[in-house]
């Protein structure tokens, strides 16, 4: 199942067709996207989709989505989740993994812009796999994991390296959570829409250019052992969001360096998922 949020409304995506949750359930069920996170509603919005005659909605317009999870209840982010980028930040492989938050006002649509700060020189893009909680759940163990999920989505974990870095704290949170700095979408997917979950393609482009390239299935901690361990700790909610990580290839560690500056276009696909389209802005 595709789901979506089209123009602030709880969507079902078929066939490219957009079939209205609140409508096509005449009113019982709700408009708000947060909805369609409660595990506790998807088997009433897979009654929808197997009822609706999809070709009497209208088609998808994507250029109107907006975050299928606008309002988390919280978010975190997993950093040096790829042995690549471990690499290339110069680290040593984690052997637990290290959360950083992500607060809600980064997050912003799938085509929506990524607004750099003016004057701010080290904006660089991270594209990710982004869980999204289903379910009310504690101690969950990693046998169980998916089943607390609501589905995928595609992320960027924009980051402003200078923030990030300043000494003599690193501060990971307020350097990934400016406002628009977490774009996620285009839908999301529930597991049994992907050919093979736990092996997603991912790719990161600006202009075109692949700058980012890799699998899901190099995560060094996968999305059971990570829902595991951020479990043991935090009671998570349905809609709430995680970041699982950036492969290599970030701009930071390139040579030259390569940061967001406007007019960029930044991609971000993953197989099965979709391709988010972020514009960079500067103001
Ligand atoms: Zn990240």
């Amino acid at each position: 199942m595709r789901l979506a949020n089209l123009i602030g409304r709880a969507t079902i995506v078929v066939d490219g067709r957009a079939i209205d949750v609140h409508r096509a359930s005449d009113g019982e069920l709700s408009a708000d996207p947060m909805m369609m996170c409660d595990l506790a509603n998807h088997s009433a919005l897979r009654g929808l989709a197997l009822n609706a005659t999809a070709s009497d909605w209208p088609l998808l317009e994507p250029a109107q989505l907006g975050a299928p999870v606008p309002r988390p209840g919280k978010g975190f982010g997993v950093a040096l989740n790829y042995r690549q980028h471990a690499l290339e930040s110069g680290r040593p492989l984690p052997t637990e993994p290290h959360l950083f938050g992500k607060s809600q006002n980064c997050v912003v649509g799938p085509f929506d812009e990524i607004i750099v700060p003016v004057g701010c020189e080290s904006v660089d893009y991270e594209a990710e796999l982004v869980i999204v909680f289903g379910r009310t759940c504690k101690n969950v163990q990693r046998d169980d994991a998916w089943s607390v999920l609501a589905g995928v989505t595609c992320g960027q974990d924009v980051s402003d390296r200078a923030e990030q870095h300043r000494p003599p704290v690193k501060q990971f949170t307020i350097a990934k959570s400016y406002d628009s700095f977490g774009p996620v979408g285009p839908y999301l997917v529930t597991q049994d829409d992907l050919a093979n979950r736990d092996a997603l393609p991912m790719q990161c482009r600006i202009g075109g250019e692949v700058l980012q390239t890799t699998n899901t299935s190099d995560l060094i901690f996968d999305v059971p052992a990570l829902v595991e361990w951020v479990t043991r700790y935090i009671t998570f909610e349905p809609g709430d969001l995680l970041w699982t990580g950036t492969p290599g290839g970030v701009g930071e560690a390139r040579n030259p360096q390569r940061f967001l500056r406007a007019g960029d276009v930044v991609e971000t696909d993953i197989e099965g998922i979709g391709c988010m389209r972020n514009p960079v802005v500067s103001r």
